[in-house]
């Protein structure tokens, strides 16, 4: 496997190289290039070089040929799910419908092509104003783990349709997936250096393509601590940033809530992915009026969640990402077992199963009884661990999930308007939703307050955010 770059393969200006592993055999699948400050400036020189010959493309044609790439993923999604799974852990129909879902992201952009466009007014004593919209030039885009198919596609589209170039660093991690995507935009799109991929670490690569002054703007995606380093290594270069980080998410559940319902969204909103997805419910706060049927109800379906290698059918989810993160969450439920601070409700080990021991699975976990300051509801728990504090009424449930840095996403299940409608209003968080979680459909802005990030991706004027503004003042 190599780098994409000019629209072709390259090997690395290095030569050292970066195995990439299934995380539910411990087996190396395949190995990527360990990408160098060199590669990336070959890889931003190609985007520039690209700039004028895309940008003089009409939006409307990006916007066919944005279509034209979803057409193409769609065409091969099953074998792309498939490496996804291999690279990443998730289950084959998770990995399936990221794919589609990375598809159908591109297909959006693709129609709102008409819509980029500026406006214009007549000013008394000045004449004629226009107000146009310009590509910022070489965009970066750096991509996490725990999404690499759709999150480049969040950062690609709208990149894309305004009329940039793109040079996109996946983790190092997970570079095949997101390899095979980039290859089938860049086709599609068909101006050699649109869209190139550098693999490589985040400390190398990663900081390069940051550093790097042709670089108009980052989109970065990931962990709140790197992202507040991403800024700090942009503002040298006046770069603007958008930062999509961390998040804890609360999901409230209150007494008058559709009990069935509101287990089902925990159990996804919590196991999907095996935890591991910024907008995954983190916390649950439940009202003690029924706290006792939902928590025996939640328990039964945590319970019978199979866990195995994500391409065994059957499987509701896979292992863990990353060792690291097992064996942090392994200790965190050990330090809450010794302290008494909670009741391990379901799971909370290693599964016995001689044929997972060489991946990093763990059992779906369920602690009830949580108070609201063990570190297992304070800090952002990346995996498939839920705890649950019972509150009494919405009031104190709507104070301690506002009890947090970040302030991504936010639930509460209710039939209730004027209660949705008050934790709306006072739920600090970029995304609220009632009586769902972790929905993120294109056509809306997704985002996140506090630490949680800068800026916003998707919705109808993402395209915008990568566009800089110039206003034209004409006198007849
Ligand atoms: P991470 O910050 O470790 O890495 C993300 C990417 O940044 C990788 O490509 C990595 O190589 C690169 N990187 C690391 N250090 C860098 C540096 N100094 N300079 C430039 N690039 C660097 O994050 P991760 O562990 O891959 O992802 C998990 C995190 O992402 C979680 O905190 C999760 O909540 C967050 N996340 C947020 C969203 C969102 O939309 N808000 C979506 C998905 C994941």
């Amino acid at each position: 496997m190599k780098m994409l770059v000019d629209g072709a393969w390259v090997p690395s200006a290095g030569d050292r190289w970066l195995d990439v592993r299934n995380p539910a055999t411990g087996e190396v699948i395949d190995r990527v290039p360990h990408g160098t400050e060199e590669d990336i400036g070959a890889a931003v020189d190609a985007a520039g070089h690209a700039f004028d010959r895309w940008s003089a493309v009409p939006p409307r044609e990006r916007g066919k040929r944005l279509f034209f790439a979803a057409q193409e993923i769609r065409k091969r999604a099953d074998e792309i799910a498939r490496l996804l799974t291999r690279e990443q852990g998730k289950p084959l129909a998770e990995a399936h419908n990221e794919v589609l879902g990375a598809a159908h992201v591109l297909e959006y952009y693709a129609s709102i092509s008409g819509t980029l466009t500026g406006t214009s007014a007549t000013i008394p004593g000045n004449g004629y104003a226009a107000v146009v919209k310009k590509p910022l030039g070489v965009c970066g885009a750096i991509i996490p783990w725990n999404m690499p198919v759709l999150i480049p596609a969040w950062k690609l589209g709208p990149m894309l349709l305004a009329g940039n170039t793109v040079v996109l660093k996946p983790s190092q991690s997970t570079p095949l997936a997101a390899l095979q995507i980039a290859l089938l935009v860049q086709d599609a799109v068909g101006v050699p250096g649109a869209l190139n991929v550098v693999t490589g670490t985040g400390s190398e690569a990663g900081e390069a393509l940051v550093r790097h002054p042709a670089i108009r703007h980052v989109s970065f995606t990931g962990q709140t601590e790197t992202g507040k380093r991403i800024a700090m290594l942009a503002s040298g270069g006046l770069k603007t940033v958008t930062l999509e980080l961390g998040g804890s998410d609360p999901m409230i559940v209150c007494a008058d809530a559709d009990l069935d319902a509101a287990v089902e969204g925990a159990v996804r909103g919590r196991f999907y992915n095996c935890g591991q997805t910024c907008t995954a419910v983190k916390r649950l706060y439940v009202d003690a009026a029924i706290a006792g049927p939902f928590c025996d109800r939640l328990t039964k379906r945590v319970c019978a969640l199979r866990v195995g290698d994500g391409l065994a059918p059957g499987t509701d989810m896979g292992p863990l990402h990353r060792e690291e993160e097992r064996a942090r969450l392994l200790h965190l439920l050990a330090e809450m077992r010794a302290t008494g601070d909670g009741r391990l409700a379901a799971g909370g080990d290693v599964p016995d199963d001689p044929g997972l021991r060489n991946g990093h699975f763990l059992t779906p976990t369920l602690v009830t009884d949580m108070s609201p300051d063990s570190a297992l509801v304070r800090e952002e728990i990346f995996g498939p661990v839920l705890p649950v504090t019972i509150v009494t009424g919405i009031d104190e449930a709507i104070a301690l999930a506002n009890r947090t840095r970040y302030g991504l996403g936010a639930s509460v299940w209710t039939r209730h308007l004027p209660t949705a409608a008050r934790a709306a209003e006072e739920l600090e968080c970029g995304i609220f939703w009632v009586n769902q979680h972790l929905r993120i459909p294109p056509d809306v802005p997704f985002g996140g307050v506090g630490e949680s990030g800068i800026g916003r991706e998707n919705g109808p004027d993402a395209p915008g955010r990568y566009m800089r503004t110039q206003t034209i003042l004409m006198k007849p």
